[in-house]
């Protein structure tokens, strides 16, 4: 385990599952979420989807939210759930503010628990009530248009989509497009 990456410090697709695992960690020490870390895989999708984050898991037939899935009839398993991911969209954690992207994460958390207990997760009556105890949403978060568009005043070409304020925002009379080497514009 490296050192913890500061939130104003995230920058890269690693920095992002770095900071989301150890806030996870503290949900879980502070908030007494049930969910094994070791069966969750992380990713972070460049996708501009919608979501902002999602559980990927596999689809197990009889499984039924509310009934404890028993995971020593599934073969190879040794009574352990099947390993999830959380995908994180990197979009959502550029648009949100960190108020958002933890309530999100908590939001993801309910998933993750359901499914390794019940094999299976919805957006049902136990999620809301594991929802409310967590002082997140029941709807899976949405996100945006950017708030900012930079684009080369040489050739109008798209240099950058911010969504929220940021050093290219803030300083961007210092920086050069890459493809004329022209002032930016903010538009
Ligand atoms: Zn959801
Ligand atoms: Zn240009």
């Amino acid at each position: 385990m490296g050192q913890r990456v500061a939130y104003e410090d995230v920058a890269s697709d690693a920095d992002i599952v770095a900071w989301s695992r150890e806030y996870c960690r503290d949900v879980r020490r502070e908030w007494g979420v049930d969910v094994r870390f070791d069966l969750v895989e992380w990713e972070v999708s460049a996708r501009a989807k919608r979501r902002a984050a999602a559980v990927k898991r596999p689809t197990l037939p009889d499984a039924a939210v509310g009934e404890p899935y028993d995971w020593e009839r599934l073969e190879g398993a040794d009574g352990r759930p099947l390993p999830c991911t959380l995908s994180l969209t990197r979009e959502a954690f550029e648009a949100f503010d960190r108020t958002e992207w933890e309530a999100t994460l908590r939001h993801e958390l309910v998933h993750v628990e359901q499914y390794q207990r019940d094999g299976t997760t919805d957006h049902g009556r136990a999620f809301r009530e594991r929802a409310a105890d967590l002082d997140t949403d029941v709807h899976c978060p949405a996100f945006a248009d950017p708030k900012y568009v930079l684009s080369c005043v040489a050739c109008g070409d798209l240099v950058a989509r911010r969504y929220r304020d940021c050093k290219l925002v803030r300083e961007r009379e210092r920086y050069r497009s890459d493809c004329c080497g022209a002032e930016l514009a903010l538009d």
